[in-house]
């Protein structure tokens, strides 16, 4: 087996391209931590729609709603219209209401603020649980609001990551997710997340790749093949 093909070979070519995507993107600065519930509830909105969007339903979520409590005790109908912003309103707005349930019932309160103590495993058994959160949304609330060194991986990271072939090909999100799990250099897990996905809607989008002005073509399988030039 070649260095290139074992962890420790993945590993440094994950590093090569974290730090080419960094000299074009730069490196993206870790958010101030916030609520934990906040950090699920807007995980959720985010999914299936846009930055813009989500950022949108959830600040109505908030405007309509003081607390937490209050959305808990709301019916599903009034979360819905709050939420409408950011599509697929009814299901998130169920999604919404029986996590804060859950997370009531089994704490006492809506406070996810134990989940500091955990560890990475034990946060993801808790999040899982919960209906509707998936490893994506899950590896999200580690990153972004909890600082785990966890690389969520979507649409974009997925498909950039299986061109790229740095942990072979696989076949959906979640197998890429476990498999970059163990070769992620310590620490580069934000900026990788961040920037792939900057590179995948920038360059590396599902049809057409911009190979030709790609900062991590030389590390690319796709992109060296020729494939890319000769178009899909
Ligand atoms: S070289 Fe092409 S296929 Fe590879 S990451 Fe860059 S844009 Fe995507």
């Amino acid at each position: 087996m070649s260095v290139r093909r074992g962890g420790e070979g993945r590993r440094t070519r994950l590093a090569r391209i974290g730090k080419a995507l960094e000299n074009t993107y730069g490196r993206p600065e870790r958010r101030t931590r916030r609520d934990l519930v906040a950090g699920l509830v807007s995980t959720i909105l985010s999914q299936n729609t846009t930055d813009v969007n989500s950022r949108r339903s959830f600040q109505d979520l908030r405007e309509r709603f003081p607390g937490w409590v209050d959305v808990e005790s709301a019916n599903v109908r009034s979360i819905e219209s709050a939420i409408r912003r950011g599509g697929l309103a009814r299901t998130k707005a169920r999604r919404i209401k029986q996590i804060l349930r859950d997370i009531h019932a089994t704490t006492g309160k809506l406070d996810l603020g134990f989940l500091r103590r955990m560890s990475d495993d034990e946060v993801f058994a808790y999040l899982l649980a919960l209906d509707g959160v998936g490893v994506k949304t899950a590896a999200c609330v580690a990153l972004f609001d909890l600082g785990r060194d966890v690389m969520p991986v979507d649409t974009h990271v997925h498909r950039v990551v299986g061109r790229l072939g740095v942990v072979g090909h696989p076949r959906t999100r979640d197998a890429t997710f476990e498999a970059l799990r163990v070769v992620v250099p310590p620490g580069e897990s934000l900026s990788l997340h961040v920037n792939l996905i900057r590179l995948g809607r920038d360059l590396c989008r599902p049809r057409d790749p911009g190979c030709a002005a790609c900062p991590v073509r030389s590390e690319c399988d796709f992109g060296r093949s020729g494939e890319a030039a000769e178009g899909p």
